[in-house]
């Protein structure tokens, strides 16, 4: 006898443009349809069988054995359901049939699975990026799952931060639980958590809202939405839902959030979190902010009974940071000039950074310190406060200094002071130090900066263009020398704006020089060493 074929077909959310190619071929090549009325309405104007059978909502069994029955006479089926039938979709449950009636690969009829794109996927398309990390899906029907056990997934999905969407949220009889929830979601999540609802997505009557969690109720939500709620670091921009790859986004002073740099991932110092391979531990910073965030639920729930007896709203204040704090990097050293740190200085500092943030000491005198916070405003007026210099890190300007022998040729201490306070911090394409010699020994080594100036007799040297690190480092070129004083700032301004304007991204001061050969009315000269050295990269 003849055996028929089984096609599973996902057709995606509904219009012709997302469905994939092989279900369309399923579906040409099928004697007959079968499904859900709406559905087959949604798919009859690009296929031919020659039976179509939509039946009703509720009944998917009898679809699922007549489907069987019909293959097993020999014909070509498909099953059709929407999105990916896999998900709360029909390819259980004509497994669930075959199997009731013994079948077995070997043995019996074809089954082919036809994957779909499913309404998680084809909802957060609308949305922006809201799924991105760590997700789940929750069908919030309980006709064929107790309720008890639905309320445990969304609290342990809750609990464990996963983006989540719902699914099958709400219908005229089932009103209750997209009301439960939204209160078991809030015990864990901000009430400001981004939340998308989105209706017939890719159908007729598309609509889209962007929500909170705890504003998602006044909208109105149904058979054919969606609901995707984000996790702690899930945000709003231009209208979209955007969940970040990472966790920690690193941001710096002066600066919008920003994400790591492509050499800085995989590194251990930028992973606090990560489990540690020799140990099996996870860092207690990281740990403790999980701890603290589950205190909040009994917490929330203490609040929420003196709201109850006191008849006024309580809200919870720790609601208003977020449990996975992100990290605060700066730079910070005792002054432009100055080389001493007071004890009291280093008290304040160790404070500040406590048990989870990290001090670094770098070549440029000066410390990096990474804190991981919400509050980097208070940080940085506590430290400033104590006469400390706290500053951008990463691919900015930065203004170092000799000690000017401890003070004794102070002249100059207020140029280099100005032109710190004027370019430091200043962003640009990579990172620039400017070094300032307070006399023509240049002993703190000016004319190795990218930027040097020397200053002689009143006036100043300028240097510019140094390859400081690599096998085929060099000195900066001297470009002009008795610049005057008030000359000085103009001049250095201009070659800045330069080459903040006209750099390629990345591109170091003396490799933009010998690009294009002329900055300001300085013309290059090449000062590489004549012997040929081949440049190495890191670990050759
Ligand atoms: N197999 C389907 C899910 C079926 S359950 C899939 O993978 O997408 C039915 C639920 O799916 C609906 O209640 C709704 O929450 C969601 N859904 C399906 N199609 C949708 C669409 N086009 N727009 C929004 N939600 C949709």
């Amino acid at each position: 006898m003849k055996k028929g074929k089984i096609f599973v077909v996902g057709f995606g959310p509904g219009d012709r443009e997302h469905i994939t190619n092989r279900a369309v071929v399923a579906l040409q090549e099928s004697d007959c349809i079968i499904g859900y009325k709406t559905y087959v309405e949604l798919i009859e104007s690009f296929v031919t069988a020659k039976s179509i059978v939509s039946t009703g909502m509720t009944e998917e069994v009898s679809r699922a054995q007549d489907a069987v029955k019909k293959a097993e006479a020999g014909h070509i089926v498909s099953v059709i359901s929407s999105g990916d039938s896999g998900v709360y979709g029909m390819a259980g449950l004509v497994y669930e049939v075959l199997i009731e009636k013994g079948w077995t690969e070997k043995d019996g009829i074809e089954v082919e699975i036809v994957p779909g794109i499913s309404a998680i996927n084809s909802c957060a398309s609308l949305l922006g990026a809201p799924v991105m990390h760590d997700s789940c899906t929750i069908s919030l029907s309980d006709h064929l799952t107790p309720w008890t056990v639905i309320e445990k997934r969304i609290e342990a999905a809750a609990m464990a931060d996963f983006v989540i969407a719902l699914y099958n949220p709400k219908s005229g009889r089932r009103t209750r639980q997209i009301v439960e929830a939204q209160n078991i979601l809030l015990k864990y999540r901000s009430p400001e958590t981004p939340v998308g609802l989105v209706k017939s997505a890719y159908r007729e009557n598309q609509n889209v809202v962007l929500t909170t969690l705890a504003e998602m109720l006044e909208h109105d939500i149904g058979m054919l939405t969606t609901v995707i709620i984000g996790n702690s670091s899930t945000f709003f921009y231009d209208n979209k839902i955007i969940t970040p790859r990472g966790y920690q986004r690193k941001y710096t002073l002066g600066e919008e959030k920003q994400s790591l740099k492509p050499h800085q991932r995989l590194k251990k110092e930028a992973e606090p979190w990560a489990l540690n391979q020799e140990t099996g531990e996870a860092k207690a910073g990281y740990e403790q902010s999980v701890k603290e965030k589950q205190e909040v639920s009994s917490l929330d729930m203490a609040l929420k009974a003196l709201s109850m007896v006191t008849k006024t709203e309580i809200v919870n204040p720790l609601f208003v940071q977020q449990a996975v704090e992100d990290i605060f990097e700066f730079a910070v050293s005792p002054g432009v000039a100055n080389k001493f740190i007071t004890p009291k200085q280093m008290r304040i500092l160790a404070e500040t950074i406590g048990e989870t943030g990290t001090m670094e000491y770098t070549p440029d005198h000066r410390f990096i310190v990474k804190i991981p916070t919400n509050q980097p405003e208070s940080i940085v007026e506590r430290l400033k406060q104590n006469d400390l210099i706290v500053m951008p890190v990463s691919d900015v300007l930065n203004v170092k200094a000799c000690d000017f022998c401890y003070g004794e040729k102070a002249e100059s201490i207020p140029y280099a002071e100005e032109i710190a306070a004027s370019l430091g911090g200043l962003k640009l394409p990579k990172e620039l130090h400017i070094g300032f010699n307070g006399c023509g020994m240049a002993c703190y080594r000016a004319v190795f900066d990218d930027i040097g100036i020397v200053y002689r007799k009143k006036k100043f040297d300028l240097f510019i263009g140094a390859k400081p690190v690599g096998r085929t480092a060099h000195a900066a070129q001297p470009v002009a020398e008795g610049i005057e004083p008030d000359e000085l700032l103009p001049l250095l301004t201009k070659i800045i704006e330069e080459y903040k304007q006209n750099a390629h991204p990345n591109e170091r001061l003396f490799k933009y020089f010998k690009r294009v050969k002329k900055i300001q009315y300085f013309n290059y000269q090449d000062m590489s060493s004549k012997i040929e050295v081949e440049p190495a990269p890191c670990g050759d």
